[in-house]
């Protein structure tokens, strides 16, 4: 079974060499890519 990872962010999907979770999106290097971003309405 491969594991792969998406980037919520910019949607790049790869695979990693370790079990780890990775810190950041090799990609856009996010480290929240697996966080989408949260839809708040603020209005300040
Ligand atoms: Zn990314």
């Amino acid at each position: 079974m491969v594991t792969r990872h998406k980037c919520l962010r910019c949607g790049h999907i790869w695979i990693p060499r370790q079990d780890k979770k990775p810190k950041w999106c090799p990609k856009c290097a996010s480290p929240y890519w697996d966080k989408p971003r949260k839809v708040k309405k603020e209005n300040k």
